[in-house]
């Protein structure tokens, strides 16, 4: 490695999750999983590579992701195509047609994990990013759509994140979509000189999503271009109004935005995303709808389905922004030793006190040993423990160990002399410091 042009490094657009973060993804995804399993739904992983027809098929010939950001590759074993998933939906409803699942009744699901786009990297936008969704397959609804979307609510307010608003629309079935399309189309013929290259490419293959374009120049024109919602039939606004009238009976506050849909081909009536303004042009955290289609396209009998997918990358942008991002201390205890008989000693306590339920780090030194008391102290303090256990020749001389509070509420500087079998109780109950007690001990549970 002694020449540079051969460092190797990450992936451009892929990214690692380095300790200083990594307990936000841990607070956000405990919470995400507490949150959807009060709403009793289960945890279902797939594989990170399919068929790429699987992806294909379900997300759409002529959207963004099928056209242009898949990874794809052949199995050079067997020449399979093969592509490392951009969503999580596809896999989830090829396991449960697999697998029978709803073979019982209706599932609610979630899952979490690392999806694949090959997209131009820039903030809140990666080649490997991550996200946490949830599909309710076999639900006709509109009161699961309403669950859905209650559900992220719930999340926002657990995590502390205030500046999330919500978004719904609904598009119709397909033969609403279609007639509209016809007028979309011709609406937008009349405008097409002033359409950019993304818009003119898509207005005969996907012209829906022009309606959802970012450039500027064409809000004008999209904003008066023909809206599905005046399209929609009976049935599908009466599921829409249903959606609402949950949403609005749960204070639930939304705006109806008719140009609201989705890059991917399988979705149907209700469609929803939550939008942030902190996180610049990547402001979409989550984004779901319904899409009743999917399965029997996958040959399944016709099997109504609802879900969302939010990226955990912006959430724990916002959650950045919302305050409280210290990391958390390493441990309860700090094990300070000095010499081969304290080391072991060291070592055996360390067993105990994590018998106990306590975070334990033991210090463990360079090829020159552990280092001075003095330094091992210091890395006692950086730890963040709340006791230090220091044994030294003396210690060991005499059975027992020196208990030191490292905290001001435990009194700090104080210390103790132990008998080597009593510091397990001795620290357990300097920790809990009696049933009423009201420090905060931090975050777990002692016993
Ligand atoms: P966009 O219009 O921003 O490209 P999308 O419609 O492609 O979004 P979805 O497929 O609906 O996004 O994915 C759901 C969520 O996953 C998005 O709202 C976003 O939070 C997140 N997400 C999508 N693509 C990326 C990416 N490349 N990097 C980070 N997060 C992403
Ligand atoms: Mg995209």
């Amino acid at each position: 490695m002694s020449n540079k042009a051969d460092k190797i490094t990450a992936i451009k657009g892929m990214n690692d999750l380095l300790p200083a973060d990594a307990h936000l993804w841990e607070i956000f995804e405990n919470t995400a999983q507490s949150v959807v399993q009060s709403y009793g739904f289960q945890q279902i992983r797939t594989p990170i590579v399919e068929e790429t027809r699987l992806f294909s098929r379900a997300i759409g010939a002529v959207t963004d992701i099928v056209e242009k950001e898949m990874y794809s590759f052949e199995d050079s074993m067997n020449g399979d195509q093969l592509t490392l998933r951009p969503e999580g939906t596809a896999g989830v409803v090829r396991a449960v047609l697999e697998h029978n699942l709803v073979y019982e009744g209706p599932k609610r699901l979630w899952y979490k994990g690392p999806m694949f786009r090959h997209e131009r990297p820039q903030r809140g936008r990666y080649r490997q990013f991550h996200q946490f969704g949830a599909e309710a397959v076999g639900f006709t609804g509109p009161d699961v759509d309403a669950e859905m979307i209650v559900m992220c609510r719930r999340l926002w307010d657990d995590l502390g994140l205030e500046n999330i608003r919500l978004e719904i629309n609904s598009i119709g079935d397909a033969e609403e979509r279609a007639r509209h399309r016809v007028d979309l189309i011709a609406y937008l013929q009349q405008h097409e000189e002033h359409l950019d290259a993304d818009a003119k490419r898509r207005l005969h293959t996907n012209p829906l999503r022009i309606l959802d374009t970012k450039n500027p120049d064409l809000q004008g024109i999209v904003n008066s271009a023909p809206k599905l919602l005046d399209y929609l039939g009976a049935e599908s606004l009466a599921h829409f109004e249903g959606v609402k009238k949950i949403l609005d009976a749960n204070a639930i506050q939304y705006t109806v935005n008719t140009r609201l849909v989705r890059g991917i081909d399988y979705y149907n009536r209700t469609v929803f995303e939550w939008v942030t303004d902190e996180l610049g042009a990547q402001g979409t955290v989550c984004a779901g709808g319904r899409y009743d289609p999917l399965i029997e396209m996958f040959g399944g009998k016709p099997t109504p389905a609802v879900g969302f997918a939010m990226g955990i990358e912006r959430l724990i942008e916002l959650m950045k922004g919302a305050g409280d991002t210290a990391a958390p201390r390493q441990c309860d205890v700090y094990l300070v030793h000095q010499g081969e008989a304290a080391r072991m000693q060291a070592f055996i306590i360390g067993e105990r006190l994590r018998d106990a339920g306590l975070d334990v780090i033991l210090h463990c030194g360079g090829a020159s040993g552990p280092g001075s008391f003095k330094s091992q102290m210091k890395k006692a303090d950086g730890s963040g423990a709340t006791f230090a256990v220091i044994i030294g020749e003396d210690e060991v001389a005499n059975n027992t160990a020196v208990v030191k509070a490292m905290r001001a509420a435990e009194g700090e500087g104080q210390q103790q002399t132990v008998a080597f079998e009593g510091v397990v109780d001795y620290v357990v109950d300097q920790i809990t410091c009696g049933d009423d007690c009201d420090h905060d001990h931090g975050h777990h549970h002692h016993h």
